[in-house]
């Protein structure tokens, strides 16, 4: 209505409006989730380029992921146009960070050309020094001191700085030393890695007072999203950069506090006042994004933590739809039961991209992808692999298709040496020129070599193991079901070994991923069945066109929205994570009743909860209990559901139809191994023998059907 009112801030409410125009000094938004903080922050983007108050590379803007930083730099667009191109500053710490230093990597003894090492390099490097240093590379994992000097590095440490604490954290002593050869390493390589990148500028800050000037100088405006996940390093950063104007705007929510696991300090929004006295505090209250019953639901499960400042949220918004808890028996029925549900949202009008599954852990997404494959329905996973492209599922996978076809020279070569063996580039040579000269598969020529002189002995010796080994499996695979044989190979080969010992932070969730590959697979027949399968799932990833689903993580879900959000997996033990569970202490668990929080409030419309009574985790069946934030949640917001009740007819009518794991067994199977060439056939002489793929009598043994509870519903 009022006319002297820019198109920006048009639509936004007082308070919104306040931390728009108030340019000067420090201004801090601290609100609840779906208040509009994103929106406002863009629009004082847009104000601040509008009004000419400064050049649009003269402002820096700091958003949680790159997605978020490409819609900002979008809606600012349309206000300011071209205008826009010119952002250079606007994106995550990292890509902010990385800019940067290209500009001033000389005096942190790097060239601007550095290259930035991924995870996989850097755990390369600290393996090779810590087998130079003679240290015990099972005790001390290189992926442990990986994940402690990211941990340093986030807090800002160099490696002077670290205490006697943190020094005795590795090896008994040696974290400085290591810390200290790493950097080193790094810098003869022209290298650094993800945490250096905020390191170095930090340091670069700290010791360079001309370039902090310069910077102080042009960034006459800071604003940043989601501060209450800023690390130490990033509050430091900010800091510096803000102390000379102090037109720092920085907006976040203390409930939305996920990431402390990863050294983001809540405390860093709460001292803020602190940090820059007289800021502007700006509260937002009315939420413009969720229902009345998501709102109250969401609001009345954070009201259990203890430590929180405290909020109200309203809407304007009438009626809505409660929220839905449904009680479902097992995992596969939890995915069939969410396909249902969008099958019927789909026929009601809903967009797919208006659809998001948001999970504890990456492993949940597995069970989901299946069912939509099988059912046609488009998904794109956000943030991680899909399921069967993580390394580990990979590896596994690369283990099975050696067993079911030794002519998959690329599967071979994945695993030859995976665990390490202390195979090298060189064998691998050579086993390609043997393969080439006598035209054998790979897996075959390796066999005839190890037999052969001319390879050193320790690696003949290596080879012809693991070539026994897998003659082995393959005779294995005649008697066991496909998913024992997995769980039978991957202890065999070392590699459950391997990542029990890594103990790092991901290592307990490959494992996992390992078990519910094994999962998975017992409802194929024969291993030739699952295989294909994945192949078809794999297949499924290339056609990319239209609508789709989103499956993604809890956190990689802060900040977005959907109209539909369906939350799987309410049980102890998943969400709250065994992990939080039995860390005990109040900090962990009310850290992830905050991603309930999160998770609950990315939804606009509808949001429906799940928990299986029955779910298989580390390999065994466990009966679950829903979980401590369903009953957090106010009863009048939500419908509580169970499928329980006549589970068995509903049970065995689903099991009559799609599940029935022998329906995929086809009678008319075409037989693969009259595919295999002359070279096969050769290598069959050297007494690596092939064998028909079992076909249909294999279906699953009696005993291992009863082993499964649901089997007693269906007699029950
Ligand atoms: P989160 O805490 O989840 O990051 P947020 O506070 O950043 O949430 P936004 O994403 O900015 O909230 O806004 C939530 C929704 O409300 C968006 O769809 C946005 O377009 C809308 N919105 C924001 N402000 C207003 C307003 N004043 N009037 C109408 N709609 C608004
Ligand atoms: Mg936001």
């Amino acid at each position: 209505a009022q006319q002297d009112v820019p198109p920006y801030a048009a639509m936004l409410n007082a308070p919104q409006r306040e931390a728009v125009l108030t340019t000067d000094g420090p201004v801090l938004m601290l609100a609840g989730a779906g208040t509009g903080k994103t929106a406002a922050l863009t629009a004082r983007l847009a104000h601040l380029v509008a009004m000419r108050l400064a050049w649009p590379s003269e402002i820096l803007c700091v958003t949680f992921t790159n997605k978020a930083a490409r819609e900002m730099r979008e809606r600012v667009g349309r206000h300011i146009g071209d205008a826009v191109e010119g952002m250079p500053w606007l994106g995550t710490f990292h890509s902010i960070g990385a800019k940067m230093l290209r500009r001033h990597a000389e005096l942190v003894g790097l060239q601007s050309n550095y290259t930035i090492i991924d995870t996989d390099d850097q755990l390369r490097l600290l393996k090779q020094m810590i087998r130079d240093k003679d240290i015990d590379e099972k005790r001390w994992p290189p992926r442990q001191l990986a994940g402690l000097i990211d941990r340093w590095k986030n807090r800002g440490l160099n490696p002077p700085d670290l205490g006697e604490v943190e020094n005795e954290s590795y090896a008994n002593g040696l974290g400085q030393e290591m810390y200290t050869a790493y950097q080193d390493r790094l810098k003869a390589l022209n290298a650094c890695d993800f945490g250096d990148l905020l390191l170095h500028m930090l340091n670069i800050l700290r010791r360079e007072p001309e370039v902090l000037k310069q910077y102080q100088k042009r960034f006459k405006y800071i604003l940043v999203d989601e501060y209450q996940d800023t690390n130490q390093v990033q509050y430091l950063w900010l800091r510096l950069l803000a102390q000379e104007r102090k037109n720092i705007c920085v907006v976040g929510d203390d409930d939305q506090s996920i990431y402390s696991w990863r050294g983001a300090e809540v405390a860093n929004i709460l001292k803020f006042e602190k940090d820059f006295p007289g800021a502007k505090v700006v509260k937002l209250e009315q939420n413009y994004r969720s229902t009345k019953p998501i709102l109250a639901a969401a609001s009345g499960l954070i009201d259990a933590n203890s430590q929180r400042l405290g909020k109200e949220l309203w809407t304007e918004q009438e009626g809505g739809d409660k929220l839905r808890v449904i009680g479902v028996w097992d995992a596969p029925e939890e995915a069939r039961r969410v396909g249902e549900e969008i099958e019927r949202l789909e026929r009601e009008g809903a967009s797919l991209d208006e659809i998001a599954i948001l999970v504890r852990a990456q492993y949940q997404t597995r069970e989901f992808e299946d069912r939509f494959i099988q059912i046609g329905l488009n998904y794109r996973i956000i943030g991680g692999f899909r399921f069967y492209e993580r390394a580990e599922i990979r590896d596994a996978l690369a283990y099975l298709r050696v067993i079911a076809q030794p002519q998959d020279d690329l599967a071979f070569e994945r695993i030859y040496n995976q665990p390490k063996r202390g195979l090298g580039a060189k064998t691998l040579e050579k086993m390609h020129q043997h393969a080439r000269a006598t035209g054998l598969p790979l897996a075959a020529a390796s066999l005839q070599l190890a037999d052969s002189d001319e390879l050193p002995k320790r690696a003949a010796n290596t080879i012809g193991g693991l070539m026994r080994q897998f003659l082995h499996w393959r005779e294995l695979s005649e008697q066991m079901s496909p998913a024992e044989l997995l769980r039978t190979v991957m202890d065999e080969n070392g590699y459950n070994e391997m990542l029990e010992k890594e103990k790092s932070a991901d290592s307990a969730g490959r494992q996992e991923n390992i078990s519910e590959l094994a999962r998975a697979m017992e409802e194929y027949p024969t291993l030739g069945d699952f295989l294909e399968h994945v192949s078809l799932v794999m297949e499924n990833d290339r056609a990319n066109e239209g609508e789709k689903v989103t499956i993604m993580t809890m956190h990689a879900a802060k900040g977005l929205e959907f109209d539909n959000v369906f939350l799987p997996g309410w049980e102890e033990g998943v969400f709250p994570s065994q992990r939080a569970i039995d860390e005990g202490g109040l900090a962990s668990l009310e850290e992830e009743r905050r991603l309930a929080y999160v998770a609950i409030t990315r939804a606009k419309r509808k949001c429906t909860i799940l928990h299986a009574a029955n779910r298989r985790i580390y390999g065994q069946w466990t009966s679950s209990i829903p979980s401590r934030f369903v009953d957090d949640l106010p009863d009048e917001h939500y419908d509580a559901e169970t499928t329980m009740s006549g589970g068995a007819s509903l049970w065995r009518a689903n099991w009559s139809e799609s599940d029935d794991p022998f329906a995929h067994v086809s009678a008319a199977r075409p037989d693969k191994s009259s595919a295999r060439g002359p070279g096969w056939q050769r290598a069959l002489a050297t007494g690596y023998e092939t064998k028909q793929p079992r076909i249909a009598e294999s279906r699953r043994s009696a005993a291992s059907f009863a082993a499964k509870p649901r089997s007693d519903v269906a007699v029950g």
